[in-house]
């Protein structure tokens, strides 16, 4: 799928239904819907009895890994109430239940990309809410984030087979901890996205959207599970090759995830399916 399907930080309100409400939907409360339930450096990762026990096990050993450098991100995190909640190939956005009521975005919301806007009537003026969200998101940042169990396992039919969306979701998270704690480098991260901008780096690619999505864009460079991006030519697949980049947000990313660039279970590391089969391509920005 192109970047432009990927997904977008949650809205807080929508995902801060307590636990215990019933609601609409599936009609289950998340504590009766929940059945399975991992641990994650304090965070827990909770599925339904339809996840396969290994999708939650992966999501808990890529968030221990991400967070090994810096505990103290992670222990905000718990401390906040995150919670990831894995969802089974047949389950969708809407079935979780803190998100039946989640609403499509409008015309003016900041969350929409590029192309989105662009082609605002076409893409989401004549969807539902629950067509939408179902269309649009395998896999959501925010208090509660979410990440599907197809992705986890690296299964042929996850919509963004060639790249691991968790750990662009749960990147997101570790930049609201970090927002939250380290302010230094909360201004170092908008530092380097503003010359990245500035310098036309990134340039119609997702890691452009926001800071918040080259930050996560970059994340999956760094740990080598994210697809190819390339401009005129020049082609980022690697840990190396971003550095090589775009050395400032290498930098930043390094004083949070150090010097690792694998991590444990994630089934795109080093994949051949990062490129598309076929010459590569000059550019992979999408045309909208
Ligand atoms: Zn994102």
């Amino acid at each position: 799928m192109p970047k432009a399907l990927k997904t977008i930080i949650v809205a807080v309100a929508a995902a801060s239904i307590a636990a215990c409400q019933t609601v609409p939907g599936n009609g289950l409360s998340a504590e009766r819907f929940y059945s399975q339930r991992a641990d994650a450096s304090g965070i827990p990762v909770v599925g339904s009895a339809k996840v396969p026990a290994q999708a939650l096990e992966i999501a808990a050993r890529v968030i221990d890994d991400m967070l090994s450098r810096r505990p103290d991100l992670g222990r905000w995190l718990a401390l906040n109430g995150y919670r990831v909640a894995i969802m089974a190939e047949s389950e969708s956005t809407t079935d979780l239940p803190e998100q039946a009521h989640w609403t499509r975005p409008d015309r003016s919301d900041p969350r929409l990309t590029r192309c989105e806007r662009k082609h605002y009537d076409e893409r989401i003026g004549a969807m539902t809410d629950r067509q939408y969200w179902n269309a649009r998101a395998r896999g959501m940042a925010g208090p509660l984030t979410s990440g599907a169990a197809e992705d986890l396992l690296g299964l042929p039919s996850s919509r963004y087979y060639g790249e691991t969306i968790f750990v662009h979701e749960f990147s997101h998270d570790i930049l609201a901890a970090i927002r939250a704690v380290d302010p230094g480098l909360s201004k170092r991260i908008d530092e380097s996205y503003a010359r990245a901008v500035a310098s036309g780096l990134w340039k119609n690619e997702y890691a452009s959207t926001s800071v918040d999505e080259y930050w996560a864009e970059g994340t999956q460079f760094w740990f080598n599970s994210n697809k190819l991006a390339a401009f005129d030519g020049r082609r980022i697949v690697n840990d190396d090759d971003l550095a090589l980049y775009d050395p400032s947000l290498a930098s930043v990313l390094r004083e949070v995830y150090g010097d690792r660039h694998r991590l444990a279970g994630d089934p795109f590391w080093m994949s051949p399916a990062r490129a598309p089969p076929g010459p590569l391509p000059l550019n992979t920005a999408e045309v909208c």
